[in-house]
C-alpha cells in the first residue's frame, strides 16, 4: 500500500504516519526528516537545505525528486510507503507519477488532512520530538505518558525544530497555500483524493484514516 498524506505544516502528517507505520508496516518517508538528517550530517546538500528551511522556503524540486526516487528503491519500502511532506509542488506530483510508473508502482490513496490556520500555529510551536527514536509529541495535546520520558524508547532527550517558531511558520503556511495546495485539484482530477478531519483528536484521525485504508 502506497499513500500520500497531504496537509499544511502541523496538520498531523508525521504523527499519523508513525501510527500507520506501526499498524501496517508501511514505511514513513518524511522528506523533512531526511533533510534534517542531511543538515545534521553537514553534507553539501545539508548546508544548502539548512538556510532554505530556516527561511521557511522550499528546497528545489529536482533535489527532492531525486531524494525520494532513491529512497523508494530501498528494500524497506517493499511493503509500501507513506509519503509525508512529498510532493509539495505540482512538478513534484507529476514527477512522482512518472517515477512510480517507471518502477511499476502505484498510489493507493492521497489523503488530505484539513486543519484551520489558528490551530496549526499552536501545534507547531508546541511540537517536540524524541532525539533517539523520532517519536513526535506536543506540550499540551500529546505529551509523553511520563513527563520527560519517551513512550516508545524511554529516552529522556528531546529536540525542537529551528523552524517551529511563529514567524517561520507563517512563511511555511504561505508556501503551502501558494505551492502545495494546487496539488489537491491535481489529485482530485485523478480520482484518488480523500479527506480526513485533521481538527479531530489524534485517535479519531487515526480511525478515519484506517476507515479509508481498510
Ligand atoms: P512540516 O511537517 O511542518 O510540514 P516538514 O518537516 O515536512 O514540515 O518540512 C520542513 C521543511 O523542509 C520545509 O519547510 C521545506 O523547507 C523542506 N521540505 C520538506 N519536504 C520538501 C519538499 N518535498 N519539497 C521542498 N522542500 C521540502
Ligand atoms: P505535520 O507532520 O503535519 O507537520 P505533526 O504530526 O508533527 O504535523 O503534528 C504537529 C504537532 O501537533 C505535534 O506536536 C503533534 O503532537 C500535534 N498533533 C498532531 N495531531 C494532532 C491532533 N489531531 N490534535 C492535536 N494535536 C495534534
Ligand atoms: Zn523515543
Amino acid at each position: 500500500m502506497n499513500l500520500i498524506l497531504l496537509g499544511p505544516p502541523g496538520a498531523g502528517k508525521g504523527t499519523q504516519s508513525q501510527r500507520l507505520e506501526k499498524k501496517y508496516g508501511t514505511i514513513q518517508l518524511s522528506t523533512g526528516d531526511m533533510l534534517r538528517a542531511a543538515v545534521r550530517s553537514g553534507s553539501e546538500l545539508g548546508q544548502r537545505a539548512d538556510a532554505i528551511m530556516k527561511a521557511g522556503q522550499l528546497v528545489p524540486d529536482e533535489v527532492m525528486i531525486e531524494m525520494i526516487s532513491e529512497r523508494i528503491d530501498q528494500p524497506d519500502c517493499a511493503k509500501g510507503f507513506i509519503l509525508d511532506g512529498f510532493p509539495r509542488t505540482v512538478p513534484q506530483a507529476e514527477a512522482l507519477d512518472a517515477m512510480l510508473a517507471d518502477k511499476g508502482l502505484k498510489l493507493d490513496h492521497v489523503i488530505e488532512m484539513k486543519v484551520d490556520g489558528p490551530a496549526l500555529v499552536t501545534r507547531v510551536t508546541g511540537r517536540f520530538t524524541c532525539a533517539k527514536c523520532g517519536t513526535g509529541y506536543h506540550d499540551s495535546f500529546n505529551p509523553p505518558k511520563v513527563a520527560g520520558v519517551c513512550d516508545n524508547c524511554g529516552s529522556t532527550e528531546f529536540t525542537r525544530r529551528a523552524d517551529d517558531n511563529a514567524e517561520t511558520f507563517g512563511k511555511r503556511l504561505a508556501a503551502y497555500e501558494r505551492d502545495t495546495a494546487p496539488i489537491l485539484p491535481y489529485y482530485r482530477e485523478h480520482g484518488v483524493l480523500k479527506q480526513v478531519d485533521g481538527m479531530a483528536e489524534i485517535d479519531e484521525v487515526t480511525r478515519q484514516l484506517e476507515a479509508i485504508i481498510g
